[in-house]
């Protein structure tokens, strides 16, 4: 049986066994699921086609004891006849059989070719001759002192008494569409591959198996969330609406209308509404989520906006008066709003006189109590804990959930990263915008930097700095922030005034900083990466960013998201000094492009997801084999089959599919965020 322990396999004693642990390796199973990280491909050639300098492989026959010399580094040499010449041979790892290194003995070696002194530095080697001239060997990532060879080793033992037990979990039906090998046969091929083609197909069969897992998981995930998360469908007053969109200042862009359709769509359903709407900053989400808030409350219920700062509450409720004019009844709940007011806010929202009110933190206080409350929508999600959403959600009896983020999460990313949220996207910007121009400057233009600021700011226009990080340490960055504070205060003649806010400064000192930022009351604006800058100051049209090159480009998109909110030309000046060619292309992409989709694909390519979520909160499950990035149509296909399958409740009604149910109910245990 697979679930036996490793240790019924030969020779495993007590260390053999930790090491496997500490690979969590403890059955049989885990054993042959363990999957190579790559393969080293050989093939022997005749000497006079190895290429100096470059990897290769030859067999050939020990001629001479081995020597072990002292150096810096203690080293085995020894030399080999290969085609009649003779090779010398440096090993540097440890040698467990020198006393197998014996003359005459047929050796196959595997190191880097030196022509000019017929010379090899080897890495791997093995007795005897390779069956055949070209070989690939799988290569594991080993613990302790597990070697790959003794690795192999039990990997073929295991195969050898085990795989008869290893059943196929895909429905014959995908085998054959995919063309993918059956189970047995592709796991025997991905340990030990007898050519480059039954290796591939192998792959494919193992990506495809843990992205329809994956896939399945969350589909089915999902239906059991929609299916508790039932809501009193609330019927959309079509007229209504649709003469509140005609009022508008502006016709709606077609994303902004397919997502608002989609979301409406949810509002109306007896389901609950449980919706991501993504989009670009500036894209219009927010007049998006102000229709939405106007549709529930012309249909008699309440609706929440949540954004995580004062200020931004303030001015999205500034925004969303002049959209919703007298017609309905909204309010602002910050932590500001004390007394009487506050009273009055309070019991309008119980008593349902008050329609829709926007708000931070204040608003999951106990002491805020809804009527009917139909609709709840959170700005920049990833700013909230679930902890925090969810009192949110529970203020009312199973409201819509609308999240809202400006961090555009390429497809491919948010097929898996919100796998169990529904999805809209805002993919264009109104017309007319003006896209911010940018620039990439080393640090000695600085002296030009501050004159074009001076000249930007002498004709009422304002700037932000975002001042350079040497360390990931506050400390360090606060440092930072004082001195350009300071450069900046002594160069600036006095009727400029900077502001400086950092991580150290209190929740109420940043809002009264920003405060004065938007009222022009400061010109200059310093800020350490700490601080988001997350609030509409149409006037400011320069940012200026320090160490550009260490930043994620969807981060400096955001950062320069904060300027081009007005009708004046926006510059971002990025300070970088990129090291590498990787660096150097992220600064030429983000220059180049005012996309944030396009960016944060570009960056997802460049850096990896673990770089484009930041390491903590990647939110992406660790695959085995599959990679969501490279095996994207892979995942879209898997996506598809797994929509497919739990749609007809295949795996309960289906016995073609009782094994991948098996696999599924196996996994369910850990649900998601
Ligand atoms: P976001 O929340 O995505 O950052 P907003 O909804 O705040 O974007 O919109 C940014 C600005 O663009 C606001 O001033 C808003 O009034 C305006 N706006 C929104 N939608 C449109 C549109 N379709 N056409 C023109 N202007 C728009
Ligand atoms: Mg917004």
């Amino acid at each position: 049986m697979l679930s036996e322990r490793v240790d019924v396999l030969k020779g495993i004693g007590k260390k053999t066994k930790e090491d496997l642990a500490l690979m969590n390796i403890h059955t049989i199973e885990d054993l042959l699921y363990y999957f190579p990280y790559r393969y080293d491909i050989q093939e022997i050639k005749p000497l006079r086609e190895l290429v100096h300098g470059e990897q290769a492989t030859i067999v050939g026959t020990i001629v001479t004891e081995p020597q072990v010399l002292y150096g810096r580094k203690r080293r085995t040499v020894f030399n080999v006849k290969v085609d009649e010449a003779v090779v010398r041979v440096v090993m540097f790892h440890r040698l467990y059989s020198t006393d197998r290194l014996t003359t005459g003995a047929t050796i196959t070696l595997t190191g880097k070719w030196d022509a000019h002194r017929l010379q090899m530095t080897v890495h791997s080697f093995k007795f005897g001759k390779p069956e055949s001239r070209k070989e690939i060997n799988a290569l594991y990532s080993v613990k302790g002192n597990l070697t790959n060879n003794r690795f192999r080793m039990l990997l073929k033992e295991a195969l050898e008494r085990y795989t008869d037990h290893v059943e196929e979990i895909l429905p014959e039906k995908y085998l054959t569409a995919y063309r993918l090998p059956e189970r047995k046969t592709a796991l025997k091929t991905i340990h030990f591959p007898e050519n480059i083609n039954a290796l591939k197909h192998a792959k494919r069969r193992f990506i495809y198996e843990e992205l329809l897992l994956y896939q399945l998981k969350i589909h089915t995930y999902k239906k059991q969330q929609k299916e508790a998360r039932k809501s009193e469908p609330i019927p959309i007053a079509k007229e209504k609406v649709n003469a509140f969109i005609k009022r508008l200042p502006f016709t709606l862009t077609k994303s902004q209308m397919r997502s608002l359709k989609e979301i409406l769509a949810d509002i109306a359903s007896e389901q609950q509404m449980y919706r991501l709407l993504q989009g670009d900053v500036g894209s219009g989400k927010t007049a998006v989520a102000a229709i939405s808030l106007y549709s529930v409350a012309a249909s008699g219920y309440q609706g929440a906006l949540m954004v995580p700062t004062e200020i931004l509450a303030e001015q999205h409720f500034a925004s969303m008066k002049t959209l919703l004019g007298d017609e309905v009844n909204a309010a602002l709940l910050t932590s500001s709003v004390k007394g009487k007011k506050r009273a009055e806010i309070l019991s309008g929202l119980k008593d349902g006189s008050i329609q829709i009110v926007i708000g931070t933190h204040s608003l999951i206080q106990e002491e805020v109590k809804f009527n009917r409350l139909g609709l709840v929508i959170i700005d920049e999600q990833h700013r909230f804990g679930v902890e925090q959403r969810r009192l949110l959600f529970e203020k009312g009896e199973a409201p819509n959930v609308l999240h809202m983020t400006a961090t555009p999460i390429p497809r491919t990313l948010a097929i898996t990263a919100f796998g169990e949220l529904d999805i809209s996207t805002i993919d264009e910007m109104p017309s007319g915008r003006k896209s911010v121009l940018t620039y990439v400057v080393n640090e000695h233009y600085l002296e030009r930097i501050l004159r074009f600021v001076m000249k930007k700011v002498s004709a009422g226009e304002q700037a932000y700095f975002v001042s350079p990080l040497i360390e990931e340490s506050e400390a360090f960055d606060y440092e930072n922030a004082v001195d350009l504070y300071n450069k900046l205060v002594s160069y600036f003649p006095p009727s400029i005034k900077v502001g400086l806010l950092h991580g150290k400064l209190k929740n109420d000192e940043k809002e009264a900083i920003m405060k004065q930022f938007v009222k022009n009351e400061i010109q200059v604006l310093v800020a350490t990466t700490v601080i988001e800058v997350g609030v509409n100051v149409p006037n400011a049209t320069v940012m200026v960013i320090h160490d550009a090159e260490r930043f994620g480009l969807a981060q400096l998109h955001q950062l320069r998201g904060r300027v081009g909110r007005g009708d004046k030309q926006a510059y971002c000046i990025l300070i970088a000094d990129p090291k590498n060619e990787v660096g150097k292309e992220r600064m030429r992409i983000i220059a180049e492009t005012n996309d944030g989709f396009r960016l944060a694909e570009a960056d997802l390519k460049l850096r990896g997801p673990g770089d484009f979520f930041g390491k903590k909160q990647s939110g992406l499950p660790e695959f085995k084999i599959a990679d969501p990035i490279e095996d994207f149509r892979a995942l879209e296909v898997a996506r598809r089959d797994a929509i497919d399958i739990v749609a007809h409740h295949k795996l309960e009604t289906d016995p073609d599919y009782r094994h991948l149910k098996m696999m599924v109910d196996k996994t369910m245990t850990e649900p998601f965020d």
